[in-house]
């Protein structure tokens, strides 16, 4: 049966005698074993380990199946061998994975911040303050920090209160979360040119929103930096990001997309130095939305529509608070001037130059 699964998987199933572990030849998705005294642990993450007091093993290996029973943990390769090609989610570096969490040995935390580094080469810029939109931005902030020399503060409170506002059901929802989620520090960002990291813009309304929120607030410059490429082609393997149209980046240059979120400059880290950053040379990943390269074909009918491209008119403020989501995490916002961000292309890096 499991080598006619085709797709995203990482399974963890167990009867009374035995636990099962799957992950798919591709390995989209982390899973490892951990060891208790006395017992063995399988978790998508390890910081799941230490949570129960178990020491990290061993990550499962894309297209491994593990049998823990009384005897012993029992692996097997039940997929063809030119099934197996690692590509592990980019993305679990840029934003899913937790930062404590360690993926092809390597702490996320600590790729984080190297992006932003990587960021800080890429797109410099004079500023006042960087700060990271709360709280996946954070990290690549203070290594744009650290590596420009600008000071690093914090711009945004995050209520803690409130949960991860990407998952709401309704644009509407999510819209209404940026303001509940996020608070501005006026008295850090009031006559202040701004430097913003975040992780990725995905729909980008609540982005817009945010940056509304720092304008209103008297930020006189804002400079968004992402520490991803631009988010482009939908995800079919586990994460809803919705449709191609309503991806902000799917038909829209980096300059447009500055000018619709109303910031100064906008740069997205290169793909090459973003791979770079997680350290981990020679890995297979997965980069499908951010190139259009899927690993795993996808269904005709699941493709329908779907990857439909964007369209370049996009809701107007009032609008913004009728719907959209994952964003939340992801934001970055602004006024904008006069200033123009080149560089589209995922490999290409970064760019900017003044508009006008
Ligand atoms: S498409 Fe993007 S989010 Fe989905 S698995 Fe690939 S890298 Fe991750």
């Amino acid at each position: 049966m499991l080598p006619r699964f085709e797709g995203a998987f990482s399974l963890v199933v167990m009867d009374l005698s035995r636990i099962i572990g799957v992950r798919d030849p591709r390995g989209f998705r982390p899973l490892c074993l951990g060891r208790l005294e006395g017992g063995w642990v399988l978790a998508s993450e390890t910081p799941a380990l230490d949570t129960v007091g178990a020491s990290f093993v061993r990550e499962i290996e894309p297209g491994e199946m593990v049998v823990i029973d009384g005897s012993g943990v029992h692996s097997s390769r039940p997929f063809a061998d030119e099934e197996i090609d690692p590509k592990l989610c980019l993305f679990e570096f840029v934003y899913f994975a937790r930062p404590d969490a360690e993926l092809y040995g390597h702490n996320v935390h600590q790729a984080r911040v190297r992006m932003g580094e990587h960021l800080a080469d890429q797109a410099p810029v004079d500023a006042d303050l960087v700060m990271g939109v709360p709280e996946s931005g954070i990290p690549a902030a203070e290594g744009y920090a650290r590596r420009s020399g600008i000071p690093f503060g914090q711009g945004l409170v995050k209520n803690r209160y409130i949960g991860r506002t990407f998952i709401a059901p309704s644009q509407e929802m999510r819209a209404l979360g940026v303001r509940m989620k996020l608070n501005p520090l006026r008295e850090q960002i009031a006559g202040q040119r701004l430097v913003v990291v975040d992780d990725s813009i995905v729909r980008g309304t609540t982005t817009r929103k945010m940056v509304q929120m720092l304008r209103e607030s008297g930020a006189a410059e804002i400079h968004m930096r992402i520490s991803s490429p631009p988010y482009r082609w939908p995800c079919f393997y586990g994460m809803d990001t919705g449709t191609r149209a309503e991806l902000l980046a799917a038909d829209m240059e980096v300059s447009e997309i500055r000018d619709y979120l109303g910031v100064d400059t906008l740069s997205y880290l290169g793909l090459e130095a973003l791979v770079e950053a997680v350290g981990a040379p020679g890995a297979g990943f997965c980069t499908a939305c951010l190139t259009g390269e899927y690993p795993v074909a996808i269904p005709a009918e699941a493709g329908k529509g779907v990857l439909e491209g964007g369209t370049t008119s996009r809701p107007e403020p009032q609008s913004l608070f009728q719907g959209s989501m994952f964003d939340l995490e992801n934001v970055t916002i602004g006024t904008t001037e006069e200033t123009t961000v080149a560089g589209s292309d995922p490999d290409a890096g970064v760019v900017e130059e003044p508009r006008g």
